[in-house]
């Protein structure tokens, strides 16, 4: 591949034996070189090259890619021998690596890091959610390949900050897409700083006008079991006129029922608890739901990592002392939340997970056989959740316990969560035009997904992170 360098002669033996040439052609050299330099550091231009691609779309990997990139978008995807690398490009090979969209996670908690107690996690940490945590997890997020994550459950005004601060390149972080507070019937005592209770149809209308207007990215509703009817849908119509999709736990039948009356977009978590399957009626409103084709597809993020997983991390909790996670957090925080992962096994908070475990996979094939489109989705930062590990988690249950073809596992983690937050014209796939949001990793993610635990590149915007 010729660069700028190469143009000028700038070859090692050239600039390092000065005797080779009389002064003033040195000089003329050097000075060539330097502008070289120059213009290859300065030009905004980069050059993927010799990777296999797997642009997002779903189509077959393209072998010896070359993906151009000026500055924060894609100019051109092709193959070496067709499409020619500019002579002032960066050039970076991707040889022997899959290359693919950077990945997306659908469920987030930045403001959480693992911790195993929410009560004292939620009364400690305030203070520190802005400046300190959320930043430190959305960096997490990206040097795990997570280029653009949606969090679902925040403070208002620390999730518009720390997630503007990222966009506007101050700080380095995934993309935040954010919900800010949760709407629900009532708070839970000490958490309504990121908790909003809503009191009859006008309050509903009048939080999320007030959310619209800071600028969230979507709505997070919770519990809505526990409100009226009339409640649930002014929340889900006033989003909706407003163009902000509502996403809504689907914990229990009456939230799923609900939800799907109001018109919710997208169900997070597979729930029931240990029903073994969603029941006959619910089965049959997702189907009237997915037939309608004049509206947006359906989509649900199942979540199953987290509960598939426990037992394995309970018996072999190596992760916990993994420092990829400690990054970016004080050293009284990393602490303290080791000192409360020391018995995973007696935690409260997955008391139920051993009994779900065994109705999951069941319940996974049901909502994929619904027709509903499922995103990869983690609740990265719940007990024992670190953001470095569980999109890659998420991937790998699909793939070998769900059964999940490992393409199609790729795409609801590229494609279309990028189309679900309507932003599928700038990024999710390796397309000319398109935010360059891009990782790469040795060997063939296809063929051994769980790769993905070790990004060995990882670039958003056109700027390389890892
Ligand atoms: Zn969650």
């Amino acid at each position: 591949m010729e660069t700028a360098a190469d143009l000028a002669g700038c070859h090692p033996d050239q600039t390092t034996n000065p005797e080779r040439y009389n002064l003033p052609m040195k000089s003329r050299i050097l000075t060539l070189c330097a502008i070289a330099a120059i213009a290859s550091a300065q030009s905004n231009k980069k050059a993927l090259v010799g990777g296999t691609l797997i642009d997002g779309f779903g189509g077959p990997p393209l072998r010896y890619s070359v993906i151009l990139i000026e500055g924060e978008k894609i100019q051109a995807v092709g193959q070496v021998g067709s499409l020619p690398v500019p002579p002032d490009a960066q050039v970076i090979s991707t040889e022997g690596m899959s290359v693919l969209p950077g990945l997306w996670d659908m469920h987030v908690h930045t403001m959480l890091s693992g911790h195993s107690d929410y009560t004292h996690w939620d009364k400690t940490y305030p203070p520190q959610l802005e400046s300190v945590i959320m930043p430190a997890t959305a960096k997490q997020l990206l040097m795990a390949g997570v280029t653009s994550a949606r969090d679902l459950g925040a403070p208002l005004e620390a999730s518009i900050h720390v997630r503007d601060a990222i966009r506007s390149g101050k700080i380095p972080g995934a993309t935040l897409y954010v919900s800010g507070p949760f709407l629900q019937h009532e708070p839970y005592p000490g958490t309504e700083y990121f908790r909003w209770g809503i009191k009859g149809v006008d309050d509903a209308r009048a939080k999320v006008q007030k959310l619209a207007d800071a600028g969230v990215d979507c709505i997070k509703m919770i519990d809505q079991d526990q409100m009226t009817r009339e409640e649930i849908a002014a929340i889900v119509t006033e989003a909706h006129r407003r163009n902000l999709m509502v996403v809504a736990h689907a914990h229990r039948p009456n939230e799923i029922r609900f939800g799907l009356e109001a018109g919710v977009d997208d169900f997070e978590h597979t729930g029931l608890a240990t029903a073994p399957e969603y029941p006959a009626d619910i089965i049959d409103k997702l189907h009237e739901r997915t037939a309608r084709g004049n509206i947006p597809p359906l989509y649900w993020t199942p979540t199953v990592q987290v509960l598939y997983n426990y037992d394995y991390i309970r018996d072999h909790p190596e992760i916990i002392d993994d420092p990829r996670w400690h990054e970016g957090l004080p050293q009284s925080i990393i602490t303290d939340i080791r000192e409360s992962l020391r018995h995973i096994d007696q935690l409260e908070y997955f008391r139920m997970v051993p009994p779900r475990k065994p109705t999951l996979k069941h319940k996974f094939q049901q909502l994929r056989e619904s027709g509903a489109i499922l995103l990869i989705g983690t609740d990265s930062g719940v007990p024992t959740q670190f953001h470095t590990q569980t999109t890659w988690n998420e991937l790998d249950i699909w793939v070998h316990a769900m059964g999940v073809d490992p393409m199609d596992a790729i795409r609801a983690a590229t494609f279309w969560p990028s189309a679900a937050m309507k932003v599928d014209r700038e990024v999710g796939t390796v397309t000319p035009g398109k935010y360059a949001d891009i990782i790469a990793v040795r060997g063939d993610v296809l063929r051994y997904i769980d790769l993905l635990q070790n990004v060995d590149l990882v670039m958003k915007h056109g700027t390389r992170y890892k």
